[in-house]
């Protein structure tokens, strides 16, 4: 395997670093957060390990190795910062989802798996809680649980079934009649609703920065402002950066929806976009009056492409979603204006007694989708010696972070080091060795993702959610 970085698709985006070399905020969380971008690589080095990507999959793969084997030399490179990525601009929504929702992993794989995928993400939503008080990251975690809510008949059919799967699982999940709906959130569009009480939210780049703080008191390297610019795959593998090299005898590839930029998996992880618009801070009167201020539930709308809302910790309202884009060439973008614009009109319709409040951020990032929507882990490379963990779709946060308890057994057994006895090991046939789907290249996949998202678009419209 061969990998060169394509610099073609950040023309779009500011550098990471800026000119006087501070970190180039992209989110509001980037905002809440002291970042100070650390030191370059710089001459050659060896590893065991080498990871590419300093995300929460890089960072939840760093700290799952040293916590197995402590003696395990670990390095991490980051083209900019940790949390520059998704990972310091998503949500903060800490979910159990995967695949489009409970009823299509159930319809596509049988009640039996479907019990297994869900309980791993049920025990990597706990990971993430865990994580952070174990670590004490100053995170604003909160366990607000989950609020699916359904805003037309035809989704709310669907969601009945969805309850139905959820119940004959064994998942302690609510159904919320039009008037227990309203404990949570009040809007005239808002008709009833699945209450699951596990999920949390955080603030996603704090959880980052403390878990880089984390991973390096384990004794990784940590080396940001180091682009790795090619990959050379062989005994050992070689990495090369704009000042230094690394050699490393196992490598994992933890960066998701950029991969393509290096041409990793560019045939099968999709670079797709989404986008979230956060009001200024709301007083408890303004909260009040859409019946948000006691409960502070995490919501979302069933839609094929979802609206997310929540509150942060000085009760702002994010609110993301509406569509998702991937663009020509696969090309990188910070903030794309009309999916803004249109994710704040939605946001006067549900709530139009808060059309005075102002929005004072916009933001987005990139994310890698699979075709069936399914994650990936798993091994390639000329000798099984280079790692993919990737395609968490939306739901990367608690899966990303768990990411270290699937990869880290099968890494340590390649490097010919013993599990400690009471080792989590996630390396599950499901999720462990997935590719995703192949798809062809531009211009065929670009038209044809465009007409994918169109007739989802329109189903959401036609159905009226
Ligand atoms: C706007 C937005 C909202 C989201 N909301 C949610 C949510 O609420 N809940 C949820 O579950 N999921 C959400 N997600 C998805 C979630 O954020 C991701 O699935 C998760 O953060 C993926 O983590 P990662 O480490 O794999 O990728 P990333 O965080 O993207 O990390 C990849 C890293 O690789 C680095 N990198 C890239 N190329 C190179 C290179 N050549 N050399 C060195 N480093 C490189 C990047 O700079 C980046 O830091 C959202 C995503 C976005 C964009």
């Amino acid at each position: 395997m061969e990998l060169q970085r394509n610099h073609q698709p950040f023309a779009t985006v500011a550098p990471a670093i800026n000119a006087q070399g501070g970190h180039h905020r992209v989110s509001f969380w980037h905002e809440t957060v002291d970042i100070r971008p650390g030191a370059a690589l710089q001459g050659e080095q060896r590893a065991q390990v080498a990871i590419v990507g300093g995300g929460f999959t890089g960072l939840s793969i760093a700290y799952y190795l040293k916590r197995y084997a402590p003696e395990l030399d670990v390095v991490l490179l980051e083209q900019g910062v940790v949390g520059h990525g998704a990972s310091g601009r998503n949500g903060g929504f800490a979910m159990p989802l995967v695949g489009w929702d409970l009823l299509y992993v159930v319809q596509k794989l049988g009640d039996a798996q479907a019990h297994m995928a869900y309980s791993m993400m049920y025990r990597a939503v706990a990971h993430v809680k865990t994580l952070a008080q174990r670590h004490a990251i100053d995170c604003d975690l909160e366990t607000t649980g989950y609020l699916m809510i359904n805003t037309c008949a035809a989704r709310e059919a669907r969601a009945r079934q969805e309850y139905e799967a959820a119940q004959r699982l064994g998942f302690d999940h609510a159904w919320l009649d039009a008037r227990a709906l309203q404990e949570h959130i009040r809007s005239e569009g808002f008709l009833s609703g699945i209450y699951d009480p596990h999920p949390c939210i955080l603030n996603p780049a704090k959880f980052a920065r403390g878990m880089k703080t984390v991973v390096e008191s384990m004794g990784v390297r940590v080396y940001e402002q180091t682009p790795v610019e090619r990959l050379h795959d062989g005994k050992p593998i070689a990495i090369t950066t704009p000042e230094g090299v690394v050699r490393a005898e196992q490598v994992v590839m933890a960066v998701n929806g950029y991969g393509e930029s290096l041409g990793f998996k560019k045939n099968r992880v999709l670079p797709v976009h989404t986008y979230i618009v956060m009001t200024e801070p709301l007083s408890g009167r303004e909260l009040e009056e859409i019946g948000w201020g006691a409960k502070r539930t995490s919501l979302e709308t069933a839609r094929h492409f979802i609206h997310y809302f929540r509150l942060t910790a000085d009760n702002r309202i994010l609110f993301g979603g509406e569509d998702a884009q991937i663009y020509a060439g696969g090309a990188l973008l910070d903030s794309d204006a009309g999916i803004q614009e249109s994710l704040k009109e939605r946001f006067r319709e549900y709530f139009p007694a808060l059309k005075h409040v102002k929005f004072t951020h916009g933001w987005g990032g990139v994310l890698g989708v699979g075709l069936d929507m399914f994650p990936a882990y798993g091994t390639g490379g000329d000798h099984g010696t280079i790692y993919h963990a990737c395609a968490y779709a939306g739901h990367g946060v608690s899966l990303s972070n768990y990411a270290g308890a699937i990869m880290a057994p099968p890494i340590l057994d390649k490097a010919g080091i013993a599990l400690p006895g009471d080792a989590i090991d996630e390396a599950k046939p499901f999720f462990y060795n997935r590719e995703p789907q192949w798809l062809p290249g531009d211009p065929l996949r670009y038209w044809g993702m465009q007409a994918y998202r169109g007739a989802l678009r329109l189903h959401d419209w036609w159905q009226g959610a």
